[in-house]
């Protein structure tokens, strides 16, 4: 074989030993197999951390994650024992290889990754950066492109990833961010989503999340399908899970697998697409008990079993790191790779961000290895917009790190809005990315947070010379 960039080789999965964790020591199997035991068992704070780790960590990196609670954090703590149990996955863990430590990085996040003061978080970053709540249709459910809508059950996930885009809403407040809450009761709002969609035929595609759909009473998740189901109009369903990964054990229970399997046969019956999204960041995160929670799905009836992950630095921003994953994904688990977002402009997010340029050179990197179907789309969230493959730019500063796009639809809230179609809408690269003259002229405009609301609120330029002028 010629010598490659990326070596390919299929490697086996591997369930990390959950007993080399002082507080999982004693944990037997079937204990570790247990949904319930799981959720029992989740980390929530600094207690519970310490519980698990015990003096394998310093008292600084306990003091490190704690601060960043305290501060910029925009999720709460949350990870499920099998979660935590990926981290540092082949050894005893360190606080330097916890630090390290790409899962680490993105679900305990400490105050020493983010980027130190302003440059924590970029001039236009915001709560809702994808202004999903201006699009809803009725509450929770986003009408963003002409035939898709996102349905957002709730408001909770059994694990809370710190960049999560939606911390405007998903999960407890932090310090930082105290959290929107819905206004209707579920039931109600479901209702009223349901409502829309009847009334609503262009409509063809429904993205069931929150939140994290394994955080629903599963008869009330079953409730929901069974009547989106019935909608004619409705072609395809997606239910979006990062618990297949962080707590496989939840899919794993008899009760749910019947449940999909029920759902999944009347969707055949009606020639409807049911499938299973998650959102896995690492390849160490894909382990044997993964790969079964994933298999069991198929088993009952799935189209599929799709990757959505979120690029990250520190986490999988290289070649190699991407490839690891796709393939632990594809050859190990079933579940097919989809996209990687470019990390959301939330909030102190700047240490995790990616430049456009190096998402396209990732893209680039990566084409060839995995089989076209399953050779993921790197993608921008651009607000306003939707997501965008990264190589779709209309235009590119790269020297002030400001990139245009366009669209080919319209929204519910540009339905007035005639010169739509012909704007440029703008994504922005971290600027700690930028060149030294581009960063010099992010400083001499000094914005300040209400000047950046502004702007986020009308985020929408009409070309480089606009925004520059
Ligand atoms: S699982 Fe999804 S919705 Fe929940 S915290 Fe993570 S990114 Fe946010």
């Amino acid at each position: 074989m010629l010598e490659q960039p990326y070596e390919y080789s299929a490697r086996e999965l591997v369930e990390p030993d959950w007993r080399r964790l002082p507080g999982f020591a004693d944990v037997s199997g079937n204990e570790w197999r247990s949904a319930q035991w799981q959720r029992a068992h989740c980390v929530k704070n600094l207690r519970q951390l310490r519980g698990v780790y015990g003096d394998l960590l310093d008292e600084s990196f306990y003091a490190d994650v704690e601060a960043d609670q305290a501060g910029r954090a925009t999720m709460s703590l949350l990870l499920p024992p099998q979660m935590l149990n990926t981290l540092v996955p082949g050894a005893v863990p360190s606080s330097a290889a916890m630090l390290a430590d790409p899962v680490r990085r993105y679900m305990l996040p400490a105050a020493s990754d983010r980027l130190a003061g302003a440059a924590a978080s970029h001039p236009y970053a915001g709560r809702d950066s994808l202004h999903e709540h201006e699009m809803w249709a009725v509450e929770g459910l986003t009408h963003r492109y002409p035939t898709k809508v996102l349905a957002e059950l709730l408001s909770t996930c059994p694990q809370y990833c710190g960049h999560c885009t939606r911390m405007d809403l998903v999960g407890n407040s932090t310090p930082a961010v105290p959290k929107l809450k819905f206004e209707l009761k579920p039931v109600d709002r479901q209702a009223a989503m349901l409502d829309y969609l009847r009334a609503t035929p262009g409509v063809r595609d429904v993205v069931v999340s929150g939140g994290d759909v394994a955080n629903l009473p599963f008869t009330n998740l079953e409730t929901f399908l069974a009547r989106l189901l019935e909608i004619e109009s409705v072609r395809d369903i997606r239910l979006a899970s990062k618990a297949l990964m962080g707590l496989p054990q939840h899919w794993l229970q008899p009760e749910i697998i019947e449940g999909m399997t029920r759902l999944a046969t009347t969707a055949r019956a009606r020639g409807v697409s049911l499938a299973v999204h998650t959102h896995v960041n690492a390849a160490q995160s894909v382990t044997p008990l993964v790969a079964e929670a994933a298999q069991a799905m198929l088993a009952a009836g799935m189209r599929d079993v799709r990757n959505q992950g979120v690029l990250l630095k520190g986490v999988n921003a290289t070649a190699t790191q991407l490839l690891d994953l796709c393939f632990a994904l594809q050859d190990g688990a079933s579940i097919t790779p989809y996209y990687f977002y470019m990390c959301d402009m939330i909030p102190s997010a700047e240490h995790w961000r990616v430049s456009l340029a190096q998402a396209q050179t990732l893209q680039h990197d990566i084409m060839g290895y995995l089989p076209g179907f399953a050779t993921p789309r790197i993608v921008c969230d651009v607000p306003y917009v939707g997501k965008r493959w990264v190589h779709q730019v209309a235009e590119y500063d790269r020297e002030r790190g400001i990139s245009f796009w366009t669209k080919n639809y319209r929204t519910g809230i540009e339905a007035g809005d005639e010169a739509a179609l012909a704007r440029r809408y703008t994504y922005y690269d971290p600027i700690a990315t930028l060149p030294e003259s581009g960063q010099a002229w992010w400083r001499e405009r000094d914005l300040d947070p209400v000047a950046a609301e502004l702007h986020a609120a009308r985020s929408r330029a009409a070309s480089v010379a606009d925004l520059v002028g």
